[in-house]
Formats: C-alpha cells, sequence, structure tokens
C-alpha cells in the first residue's frame, strides 16, 4: 500500500480504541503517528500546574501558546484529573487555534496517522481517510476502567466518561463528530488485531478507489 504523505484521520470518543489502532496502522504504514489528546493533556497539565482553571479561557489559551514538545513526554498526563482538565482547555477556542497549526505542520511534512476528535472534520478535512472508531458506552468503560487496573467502581469511570464525551461532543468549536466522509469502525465486538484488520480494509479500499 503506497502511504507517501497519506493522511489517515482516526476520530473518535474516549476508549474506542483510537490510540492503539492508530499506532499500529502508523508502524504499517510507515507513516508518523500523533496522538493529538496528548496536546490538549499537556495544555491542560500545564494550567493545573499553575493553579489555575483549565475552563479559564485566558489561563488555558496562554498554557497553549507556552506548549513545548517535552512537555508531551511527562509522564502525568493521564488519569481522572488530567482527563476533565484536557477536555474543558479543549473546548477554548483560543486553545484550538494554538494547537492547530502544529497538528497540520505534523501532517503535511511526510503525511501521517493522527488520532483525536476532529482530524477529519477541522484539522485535515481533505485526509486520505476517515475513520471514526467507535465502541458501546459500557464497553469502553470497562476498557478504561481496565486500563486503571481495575480501581474504583465501574460506574465512576462511566459517568466521568460520559460527561467528558458529552463535553467533547457539545462545545462550539471543532464538536467531536464524524466527518460526513468518515467511515464508522464500531469495535464493541473486536478485539485490537480485529479492528486493525477492518481498518486496513477499509484504507485499502479507499485508496484503491481514488488512485
Ligand atoms: O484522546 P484523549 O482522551 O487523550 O483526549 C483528551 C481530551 O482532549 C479529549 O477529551 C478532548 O477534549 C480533547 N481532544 C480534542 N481534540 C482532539 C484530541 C483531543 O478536543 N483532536
Amino acid at each position: 500500500m503506497r502511504a507517501a504523505r497519506m493522511i489517515v484521520a482516526v476520530d473518535g470518543p474516549a476508549a474506542a480504541g483510537k490510540g492503539t489502532l492508530a499506532r499500529r496502522l502508523a508502524a504499517h504504514l510507515g507513516l508518523p503517528y500523533l496522538d493529538t489528546g496528548l496536546l490538549y493533556r499537556a495544555t491542560g497539565r500545564l494550567v493545573l500546574d499553575a493553579g489555575a482553571d483549565p475552563a479559564d479561557p485566558a489561563a488555558a489559551e496562554a498554557a497553549a501558546r507556552r506548549l513545548r514538545a517535552a512537555d508531551l513526554s511527562r509522564t502525568d498526563l493521564r488519569g481522572p484529573a488530567q482527563d476533565d482538565a484536557a477536555s474543558k482547555v479543549a473546548a477554548v477556542p483560543g486553545v484550538r487555534a494554538a494547537l492547530l497549526e502544529f497538528q497540520r505542520r505534523f501532517g503535511e511534512e511526510r503525511g501521517a496517522v493522527l488520532d483525536g476528535r476532529d482530524i477529519g472534520t477541522v484539522v485535515f478535512p481533505q485526509a486520505t481517510v476517515k475513520l471514526f472508531v467507535t465502541a458501546s458506552a459500557e464497553a469502553r468503560a470497562r476498557r478504561r476502567h481496565a486500563e486503571r487496573g481495575g480501581q474504583g467502581p465501574l460506574a465512576e469511570v462511566a459517568a466521568e466518561m460520559a460527561a467528558r464525551d458529552a463535553r467533547d461532543a457539545g462545545r462550539d468549536v471543532a464538536p467531536l463528530a464524524p466527518a460526513p466522509d468518515a467511515v464508522l469502525l464500531d469495535t464493541t465486538a473486536l478485539d485490537a488485531e480485529a479492528a486493525f484488520r477492518a481498518a486496513l480494509g477499509i484504507i485499502a479500499a479507499k485508496v484503491k478507489l481514488s488512485a
């Protein structure tokens, strides 16, 4: 499969399996991979470190503008507080504007697989292939709960995730939504291998069609 300068957009809600899938697709296609959620997580982290409110537009935008590559490799970007802060800063238009150019430059250099919420709708509306990866709310909550080592009540994880997805889908700028030309991939009944195979099939069909 010819992957040069191909853009593969992998969007979808939390814990749908986007990251695992996107990382594998990138390795298989020989493309750079960007987890765009990390940009929002690192921005949220900087706001929390400064003792400010992630929902405060001025504090959030200032953090996004001073983000450095090293911030993305911090080891404290995951967990409930970081999930919440990321989705709050992500609703601030100035934050999204500040992070847009980095994502575009990353993809334009050599092509890329990018996962996020608005890759196919806003960042790369001309992406070669757009996947919208979903799974039932129950399956996603179970996966996230397992990722956290089964700690705490499952219902709490499910509630946190529902609140975050509602905020991501309900915001005014770049809400979580499938692009009209995205192909839906429901991973509820698929393991990582089956999801990867299905995605490869979708990409092969798309690339052949437009070749
Ligand atoms: O994908 P991940 O769960 O790491 O994303 C964290 C948060 O960052 C999401 O809940 C969402 O609010 C935000 N995000 C976004 N647009 C993206 C990627 C992530 O708004 N492209």
